[in-house]
């Protein structure tokens, strides 16, 4: 992934705004740059676009939407940028967490209104951070649903879409004008692509494992569950241009991946009275703190891994997700009657177990906080048939990445806006801040669709100031 010199004999063809990576950041950026008018072309390395969006939940946050109004939800963007910021230990550039809150909205309204996505309310459960209910996802709860929708979106609208095509060199000089592109085939064969402006939505480094090593120390060893062609070639572009890098050791990780089934856990089994013991049968921590952070803490136990413990209460609210119902499916789900046959299921010390379900049931019961800070109050008490399942922790995104301003354009080291170049989605700095503890559920789709968004109607603002 370098940065060369523009090709003597030109390039074999040049489109206005060239956008890499077609995952929801790309594809929010083609929709947007397309509706102000740019001509735009998506470049995919896949031969079907997918990204780590596929293999997300699809869960946008936003604030004040039509969709929470009619469910009576009482939500505004001021209260999602307190929630964003405090989770990121203040750390997240506050211009970018108020933009991507404040146009969470509109960005949501746009695909539903204008492009049809039938997005609802999460509403059944509430997601640690947040204020208030405000995720927003699609009828199947998957991003291959969104991703989905969005290529189509694309295809309505005619934007290329070109499929079997890496990126893998950029074109500028010492200007540092981004030219255009070189793209390589499966082949080998290579093409060149000239273009005014430049959007990088590559996402981040989670398919790179020396980078996720180098920067990322405590996961070098977990299951990577993102892209693996994330291999942060936006990061390395960006450097060679001289942007400012923020945040590389921020991350989304998950301490709910079923073991070795490899399927996600939605945390509503934990933050509806759940909870998580290690191979001792012992609960080991505050699991209602995040799901990001919960990763290492997991890895962190014997083995590496942990039991989600929850009944069929909390499944059926579970169910409402495509992934556990695979999970489910895959017999990755265990049942049982009672207490000591869970125990006997997952071969766990039975009296460890009795011990951790009559502590949680305890405090519950009282109101107060266990001695890891966490509390039940307000949930039903687990009752059989119990559930429960192996999990591990994995690192799902990288949040670091090249620093924007709120037109997503891309800064240099000294503050100033590289001439033409763009960034969304993962492959620029998140709101999560430096710590996997600072990423609120939702981040990574927020500000792939909302800068994404942004950084189409950027990319055709800076085309329209060059002609
Ligand atoms: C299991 C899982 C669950 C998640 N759940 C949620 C959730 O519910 N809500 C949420 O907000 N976030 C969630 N996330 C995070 C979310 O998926 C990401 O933040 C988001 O999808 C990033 O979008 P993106 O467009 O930046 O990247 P991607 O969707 O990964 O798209 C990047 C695209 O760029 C392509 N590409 C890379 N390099 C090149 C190159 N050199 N040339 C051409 N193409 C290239 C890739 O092939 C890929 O298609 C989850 C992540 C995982 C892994």
């Amino acid at each position: 992934m370098s940065i060369k010199a523009v090709p003597q004999a030109g390039f074999t063809a040049s489109v206005p705004v060239v956008i890499v990576g077609a995952g929801a950041a790309g594809l929010c950026a083609a929709l947007s740059a397309n509706q102000a008018g740019a001509d735009v072309i998506v470049l995919e390395r896949d031969s079907i676009p997918r990204g780590s969006t596929a293999l997300s939940a699809g869960l946008i946050p936003a604030a004040a939407t039509r969709f929470q109004k009619a469910l009576n939800i009482s939500d505004d963007p001021v209260l999602f940028a307190h929630d964003v910021a405090r989770k990121a230990h203040g750390e997240a550039d506050d211009a970018i967490v108020n933009l991507v809150t404040r146009e969470s909205a509109a960005t949501v309204e746009w695909l539903a209104d204008r492009h049809g996505f039938p997005f609802s309310v999460v509403h059944d459960f509430d997601y640690p951070g947040h204020s208030a209910r405000r995720m927003h996802g699609l009828p199947s709860r998957s991003g291959l649903e969104l991703i989905d929708r969005l290529r189509e979106a694309a295809d309505e609208s005619d934007i290329p879409l070109v499929l079997n095509a890496t990126v893998s060199a950029l074109h500028a000089g010492a200007d540092r004008i981004v030219r255009g592109v070189e793209i390589t085939r499966p082949d080998g064969t290579r093409d060149s692509l000239g273009c005014a402006a430049l959007i990088l939505a590559c996402n981040g480094y989670g398919g790179a494992a020396d980078l996720v090593s180098k920067h990322i120390p405590e996961m070098r060893a977990a299951t990577y569950f993102g892209h693996p062609g994330n291999r942060g070639d936006a990061l390395l572009w960006g450097a060679a241009l001289g942007a400012r890098l923020m945040h590389l050791s921020g991350y989304q990780g998950h301490g709910s991946l079923a073991h070795p089934h490899a399927v996600l856990i939605t945390w509503a089994v934990i933050m509806e009275g759940g909870f998580q013991v290690n191979a001792a049968g012992l609960r080991f921590s505050d699991e209602s703190g995040g799901y990001s952070e919960q990763a290492a803490i997991v890895l962190a136990q014997p083995g590496g891994t942990a039991f989600d413990i929850f009944d069929e209460r909390i499944a059926a609210i579970a169910r409402q997700f495509a992934d556990f119902q695979q999970a489910e499916a895959s017999g990755a789900v265990i049942e049982a009657a009672s207490v000591t046959q869970l125990a006997e299921r997952l071969n766990l010390p039975a009296g460890a177990l009795a011990q951790s379900f009559a502590e949680v049931e305890a405090v519950r019961a009282s109101g107060g906080a266990d001695r890891f800070g966490r509390r039940f109050a307000g949930a039903a008490p687990l009752a059989p048939p119990f559930k429960a399942v192996k999990v591990t922790g994995a690192l799902f995104h990288t949040q670091g990445g090249l620093a924007v301003d709120t037109s997503a354009r891309v800064h240099d080291t000294g503050g100033t806006a590289l001439p033409n170049l763009l960034a969304a989605g993962g492959a620029a700095v998140g709101v999560s801040g430096a710590r996997a503890s600072g990423y609120l559920s939702g981040n990574g789709l927020l500000t792939a669709t909302v800068l994404g968004r942004v950084a189409g109607q950027s990319a055709a603002g800076l085309v329209k100031q060059m002609a």
